[in-house]
């Protein structure tokens, strides 16, 4: 079987184990389906998520100029305590800034490779713990913008990690932490303008099983760029992770844009 097209990161849906699908322009791969199968990954070449025009991808499924001037590329991504949008000041674009950061957002411990601190929009829920490949997650605060998320981001950096070590994660080294014990000491750490929307409850922890067989003892990035054409035999899935038999590890995320061709 033969399937081709743009890769853009892996859907998923919320089940024991999560079910991952690779979807492309007319047709979609179960991936929890190919566990255990060998698999040939080829590039071809580029398509801008944006622009749909044949050029490198810069970064985020991006050609270098759509990265550059696209509303939906600004620093306020990365780092939501930039959001400027319940000020009413613009960014790159005032109309999409609003609609994306005043919406409902969570502030969330993680446990992905160890305890990590992070914000989501609340639509993004579970889907962006999973794209982390977190075992856990417990939402600390939602509040009413992006922009109160981020301060309250930035308060807790000082004692949680922000980014997951992908390659713990991978190999599924993650302590045993009782997220719900340390979300329950954060009601002071939190910045004054936040305690309001702390409303802990009891039953919000939630936890995500990923279909693995065999987690790797040491894992080695596929670098399409380098390898255009890797076949191994899938063992498993985790955030936006295909994991390999020989400990090759293929980030989807970061090739967003890539023409691939996969076959079985
Ligand atoms: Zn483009």
């Amino acid at each position: 079987m033969l399937y081709e097209g743009v890769l853009t990161k892996m859907q998923t849906e919320f089940s024991n184990p999560i079910a991952y699908y690779l979807v492309f322009e007319n047709s979609f791969l179960n991936l929890n389906q190919l566990l255990g199968k060998e698999l040939e990954i080829v590039h071809q070449g580029y398509q801008c998520l944006e622009c749909g025009k044949k050029k490198k991808i810069f970064r985020q499924g991006f050609c270098y100029d759509c990265f550059m001037g696209s509303a939906s590329a600004g620093d306020w991504i990365m780092k939501p305590e930039l959001s400027t949008a319940h000020l009413d000041i613009e960014d790159r674009d005032l109309d999409y800034e609003k609609k994306v950061q005043l919406q409902p957002h969570i502030v969330y411990l993680a446990l992905s490779s160890e305890v990590k601190v992070g914000v989501t929009r609340k639509t993004q829920v579970p889907t962006r713990w999973i794209d982390q490949g977190a075992i856990q997650a417990i939402p600390i605060v939602e509040v009413p913008n992006r922009y109160l998320a981020g301060i309250t981001e930035v308060a807790l950096k000082s004692l949680y990690a922000d980014k997951t070590n992908w390659q713990k994660m991978l190999k599924g080294e993650i302590p045993a932490v009782d997220l719900i014990s340390e979300r329950n000491g954060l009601k002071y750490v939190i910045p004054k303008e936040v305690q309001e929307y702390y409303h802990p409850e009891s039953n919000d922890l939630y936890e995500l099983q990923y279909p693995v067989l065999e987690y790797p003892k040491k894992v080695t990035s596929l670098n399409l760029d380098k390898s255009p054409n890797f076949s191994g035999k899938l063992m498993g899935v985790k955030g936006q992770y295909l994991i390999f038999e020989d400990g090759t590890v293929f980030n989807i995320r970061t090739y967003e844009g890539y023409v691939v061709r996969i076959s079985l």
